[in-house]
């Protein structure tokens, strides 16, 4: 299964703003993008005026690194969100929201995306009662995503850290389960970005 591994901090400052890919560092002083808020390279200081194709690809980029999805299969998501009813970009969101590591990341099971990633393939989550270790999977309304093994010292620990941190409306969380009440409108999804710029990108 391909995954992204290089340094996750340099995707931050290549889009020019947090993206919170590394969980507790990211609200410490450590954070990267804190630290040096220009882009990675030699030419990361110059001025550059971008164009219309680069605010596109910097956009689909975004969301890809938000994601932690790679190309291609941002791509099959794009022609998900295209032969839906509705708006294909809100469409393309809700897709990406839909992903068990990104359920397991936003019900707080995990600091991050990447470690939800990582304990989605170990088998720490079932899906209706069902173990499910595929990352990309995609829930639906009405499905229950609980942590299997509760005494992983992982996810005892995300737990307690983001006990404060708010949970998205579209689901309610407990301690152990997360129940999907219905995929997050637009207005739900707090990820700020312009996804018709994405839209523009693959129409062309
Ligand atoms: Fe991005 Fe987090 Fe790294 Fe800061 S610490 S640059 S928010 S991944």
């Amino acid at each position: 299964m391909a995954r992204y591994t290089g340094a996750v901090c340099r995707n931050c400052r290549r889009e020019g703003e947090k993206l919170f890919l590394k969980g507790e560092r990211c609200y410490s002083d450590k954070c990267a993008f804190a630290r040096r808020s220009y882009a990675p390279g030699q030419h990361g200081q110059g001025r550059k005026k971008a164009s219309e194709y680069g605010i596109q690809l910097r956009t689909k980029q975004k969301a890809k690194r938000y994601y932690g999805v790679l190309e291609s299969q941002f791509a099959k998501y794009f022609e998900m969100a295209e032969r839906q009813q509705g708006i294909t970009g809100e469409n393309l969101l809700r897709i990406l929201e839909s992903r068990l590591d990104n359920i397991v990341y936003r019900a707080g099971y995990a600091n991050s995306r990447k470690e939800a990633r990582q304990l989605v393939l170990h088998r720490h989550f079932t899906v209706n009662g069902k173990t499910v270790n595929i990352p990309s999977y995609l829930v639906k309304a009405g499905d229950k995503v609980a942590v299997k093994t509760s005494d992983c010292e992982k996810i005892k620990l995300a737990i307690e850290a983001n006990s404060a941190r708010p949970k998205p409306v579209w689901m309610d969380v407990n301690e152990m389960t997360a129940t999907i009440n219905h995929l997050p409108e637009r207005s739900e999804i707090d990820f700020e970005i312009e996804e018709h710029f994405i839209v523009e990108l693959y129409s062309k």
